[in-house]
């Protein structure tokens, strides 16, 4: 049965139910919240999907100023230091908070927590569950806290299309639910929303996660930041599934290696080889497909016979897609992983509008600069919800009234239609031409206030950022700009990116922004 909305008036609406929504709600109990989830809770989230870990230095070898380093020489020049430095402080103890939470983590036969090493991490430090589905285990056990907490009301099946925004402050939430239109007056909203990799043809992630909350932030004004640093992991499982299968890491790590169709391995002469930096990697395979190669992921010899044990999720994904890994060759594709880029919050998770805030993957702390390093976001996420709800708790409460006449609900948003022109022009390698294309064919279509005015919305923006940044560092490569230029981040609001994108192409109606 459907709540009666305006006993809710005045609670902070958390818009999204993955690991960054789920620990806000929990964190700012025992204040009352409101979460929207777009699908039934615990479904549609990359969340669920993670396999690595989280990272935390526990070890007794490491130490968070290890932690820091290691995130800065992955984010390539741009990460916020002091964001590293507190975030990483503050991981061994979030762990802990999720052990208590109900969080079954691997351990060692002792007891203590399991660590796990992955790329570019100097020291043990990544904590899983169930060897392969630490995604699937965190998100249960959240969900199980949230449905016992009595000061959480979870909306399934509830989608936000918009912000409502009066004199410049959000005052509510529009959302499309069970029973039609959902109007929220609130004047705190928390986006997590999560990743972008819907907007693509090929991506890990949920279809669900297409850059909506980052729509939502453009059109009531806010900052979005570094939109142009897109992590593509190197190994997704080749072919047409949605979303792609991923090939963690940590079956290179475990020995497999990569050849072409001749059995070439073509990264034995790069450094690092196979365990080179995940965007190295994602390039020189992105390459080897451009000349018209294959690329596999050969794990015969190793992990070989012990590929079942050691990656079960894994295996079960290519069996069901036709492939054994033990006995057979994997095809492999890099696809989009992850979004560095988001909406740009200070250090408690607020944005540049007033009573906006993010958390997770949808928001840009600083913590990832041009490159995320692996297993560093899920621990983002459980880091800053604690900020962002001491921030949220701490705000003014009000029912945020609104004195114009209600919006109408925008129709669903379709990425469908983006998909193939984002995935041409925001590629792994970019360059003026394609990212000039991008822009003028996504102009038209985030102008045209249809369901495909949103994803092209997000897309347009990514693309006018990429354009912008004449230079490759990170995830971020110009085959035009091959050299690194000056290490600044990037910020980019609607109206600019709309400024610059009619640079390029005349002719496109005004956009509807939040009113
Ligand atoms: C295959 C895979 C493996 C990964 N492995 C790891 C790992 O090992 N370690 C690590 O640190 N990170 C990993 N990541 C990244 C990590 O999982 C994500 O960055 C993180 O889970 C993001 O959490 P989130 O809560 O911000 O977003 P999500 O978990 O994606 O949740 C966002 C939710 O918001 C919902 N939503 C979107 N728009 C709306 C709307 N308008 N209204 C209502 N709801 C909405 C979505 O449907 C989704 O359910 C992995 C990602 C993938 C895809």
């Amino acid at each position: 049965m459907r709540p009666d909305l305006r006993a809710l008036a005045g609670r902070p609406v958390i818009i999204g139910a993955g690991v960054a929504g789920l620990m806000v709600a929990l964190r700012l109990a025992p204040e009352p919240v409101v979460l929207l989830s777009k699908g039934p809770l615990g479904t549609g989230s990359s969340s669920a999907f993670a396999q690595g870990g989280l990272a935390a230095s526990l070890g007794d070898d490491d130490d968070p100023a290890l932690h820091s380093a290691d995130t800065l020489a992955a984010g390539d020049g741009l990460c916020d230091d002091a964001i590293a430095k507190r975030i990483t402080r503050a991981a061994p103890s979030a762990i802990r908070d999720l052990v208590r939470l109900g969080v079954r983590f691997d351990r060692r036969a002792g007891g203590a927590l399991a660590l796990g090493l992955e790329a570019a991490h100097s020291r043990r430090r990544i904590v899983h569950a169930a060897g392969d589905g630490t995604g699937r285990e965190l998100v249960r056990a959240l969900v199980e806290a949230v449905r016992r907490a009595p000061s959480i009301v979870v909306l399934e099946g509830f989608e936000a299309r918009r912000l409502l925004v009066e004199d410049g402050t959000v005052v509510g939430v529009l959302a499309a639910g069970r029973g039609g239109t959902a109007s929220f007056e609130t004047t705190r909203v928390v986006i997590a929303t999560g990743g972008i990799g819907g907007l693509f043809a090929q991506s890990t992630n949920p279809n669900g996660c297409f850059g909506q909350g980052l729509a939502l932030a453009a059109r009531a004004g806010a900052e979005l930041a570094d939109l142009e640093f897109i992590q593509f992991h190197p190994t997704a499982l080749a072919g047409h599934l949605r979303p792609a299968p991923l090939i963690s890491e940590a079956v290179r790590g475990e020995g497999a290696v990569l050849v072409d169709e001749t059995g070439r391995r073509f990264l034995v002469d790069e450094p690092g080889a196979e365990l080179a930096p995940r965007d190295a990697v994602a390039r020189a395979v992105w390459r080897r497909l451009a000349e018209g190669h294959q690329v596999f992921l050969d794990a015969r010899r190793n992990p070989g016979a012990r590929f079942d044990v050691r990656f079960p999720a894994i295996a079960a994904a290519c069996r069901a897609a036709g492939f054994d890994p033990v006995t057979q060759l994997i095809p492999i594709r890099p696809a989009v992983h992850y979004h560095m880029g988001g909406v740009a919050v200070d250090a408690a998770g607020r944005g540049s509008v007033p009573g906006l805030w993010a958390c997770g993957e949808a928001a840009c702390t600083g913590l990832h600069g041009a490159n995320r390093l692996a297993s560093n976001s899920l621990i983002e996420a459980v880091v800053c919800a604690s900020w962002v709800a001491e921030s949220v708790s701490g705000a003014v409460a009000s029912a945020g009234h609104r004195r114009r006449p209600p919006e109408t609900l925008p129709l669903t948003p379709d990425a469908s239609r983006v998909r193939n022109i984002l995935s041409r022009g925001l590629g792994v390698l970019r360059n003026e031409a394609g990212l000039r294309s991008t822009i003028q064919a996504l102009l038209p279509l985030a102008c045209d206030g249809g369901p495909v005015s949103d994803p092209a919305l997000i897309g347009l923006m990514i693309a006018v950022a990429a354009w912008r940044r004449q230079e490759s560092r990170g995830a971020h490569w110009r085959t035009d700009f091959p050299e690194r230029g000056a290490a600044q981040r990037s910020s980019l609001r609607l109206e600019e990116a709309l400024a610059a994108a009619r640079t390029l192409d005349a002719g496109c109606t005004p956009i509807a922004r939040s009113a």
